[in-house]
């Protein structure tokens, strides 16, 4: 946690407000004494500006005494006609930020003080002072002015004088909370982010080593991040960032330039690809490498179908289909063999099957060698106008197959399932296959 300073309202030449029998100054000073003995109670590291320095000194104060992750609060008591009420904080306009900063503190200040009215948080630039607050927008740190009650007006007045500890145990917790928070923001470093030629203003984060990028960049890729709960996203400062390798799923190549610390997007034509869109040609992992993968998912995978990753690489190259796509397809449809569909583990049926009569538990076959070379012969229906090699054809469906209309996954959509990202979701299961992310 960053350490936090607090400032007193006015100073000792400045009393502020006047009014029954008090100033703002000396009432912000005892408030300020309490909450520094809370934050001390509590073990929080924080600086109490000197009584003596006025505004500018007090800024320059703390512009010279805090490092980036400090906060900073000036603590004011308002004044109108006597008869207003309530507590509001301030933070530099158009800041969500801090606006969120703002009502963290105030909050904790209405719920450490029953009775207190609230006047909500506010933008500097609703002020008298029409160009913004000085304490919020001259203090090099994060900084928030807080007008903790009227003191012109009797019930505030009382209110603060009865119950300042109560006062001050809110706004050390508030301060607490808009600390901790602070440092997180503090804890990811921005990078830049180029999409093809061109260079973005917006940033993106640095996370655990992961280039993460603002989700609205994303959308304007054409890519609708709402619909996909798989992509893994970030909330931050109010933005939401997607992890920028997990678009390589959408054809997208990603990579990291470190001297310029610039995450580097390309959209890549879907014709330029390699091919492993491809439903035939040829697979590239090992049946261990099957193994590790579909166990890493679910480690009783394989505890009724030992020899899947084995059959999986048989069957595809008898037929020249491309065995990755034949077993990401089996492993979107059982679940990671979980099985927690419709089809039940019984049927040996791997990727939805239809039955011939259009039974609505599916197609059944008699052991898991059959299933997936029904899944294999449907494959290839769908994707060539080849004959198939491994006769008899045991996939109850493939005279239903219009031959040849979908030779990538991504023409599945529609035709194996009703689902159009059926294609985007088998290749995010081979991207994981194959250990982009
Ligand atoms: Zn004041």
């Amino acid at each position: 946690m960053g350490r936090i300073i607090i400032s007193a309202g006015h100073d000792l030449r400045d009393p502020g407000a006047v009014a029954l029998g008090t100033t703002e100054s000396k009432e912000m000073r005892l408030t300020r004494d309490l909450i520094a003995k809370e934050l001390k109670a509590r073990g929080a590291e924080f600086l109490s500006v000197p009584d003596y320095l006025s505004l500018t000194g007090t800024i320059r104060w703390i512009n010279a005494n805090s490092v980036p992750g400090d906060v900073a609060i000036d603590l004011h008591g308002n004044a109108f006609n006597g008869s207003i009420r309530g507590a509001e904080a301030f933070y530099i306009a158009s800041n969500t930020q801090r606006q969120q900063d703002a009502q963290i503190l105030l909050n904790a200040l209405l719920k450490a003080v029953p009775g207190l009215p609230s006047r909500g948080v506010k933008p500097d630039t609703v002020t008298v002072y029409r160009s913004g607050l000085a304490f919020c927008r001259r203090v090099a740190i994060a900084s928030l002015l807080i007008e903790l009650c009227f003191i012109d007006n009797r019930e505030d007045l009382k209110l603060l004088q009865t119950y300042r500890d109560r006062f001050a145990k809110g706004i050390a917790d508030g301060l607490i909370d808009w600390s901790s928070s602070s440092q997180k923001q503090r804890g990811f470093p921005l990078i830049n982010i180029r999409i093809k030629d061109n260079n973005y203003d917006e940033k993106g984060v640095l996370i655990n080593g992961n280039s993460y990028i603002p989700s609205d960049l994303v959308e304007l890729l054409g890519i609708k991040v709402a619909s996909l709960p798989e992509i893994r996203q970030v909330s931050y400062g109010n933005i939401v960032y997607i992890k920028a390798i997990e678009l390589q799923k959408f054809d997208i190549a990603v990579f990291w330039e470190n001297q310029t610390r610039t995450v580097v997007l390309n959209l890549r034509p879907r014709t330029e690809l390699s091919g492993s869109e491809q439903i035939m040609g040829l697979g590239n992992t090992t049946a261990t490498e099957l193994t590790n993968f579909i166990e890493s998912h679910n480690q009783q995978a394989l505890a009724k179908f030992p020899n899947l990753p084995e059959l999986y690489i048989q069957e595809s190259e008898i037929e020249g289909v491309n065995h990755d796509i034949a077993f990401c397809q089996m492993c979107l449809h059982t679940n990671y063999l979980r099985f927690d569909g419709q089809i039940k583990p019984d049927q040996n049926n791997f990727c939805g099957l239809g039955s011939a009569n259009g039974n609505p538990s599916g197609a059944s076959f008699p052991d898991p060698k059959t299933g997936v070379t029904a899944q294999i012969q449907h494959l290839k229906a769908y994707a060539s106008n080849d004959m198939i090699k491994q006769q008899p054809i045991v996939d109850p469906r493939f005279d239903f197959v219009p031959r040849g209309v979908a030779p990538s996954i991504y023409d599945l959509g529609r035709r194996w399932i009703a689902d159009p990202q059926y294609g985007d979701k088998i290749k995010s299961i081979m991207m994981r296959l194959y250990g982009v992310f």
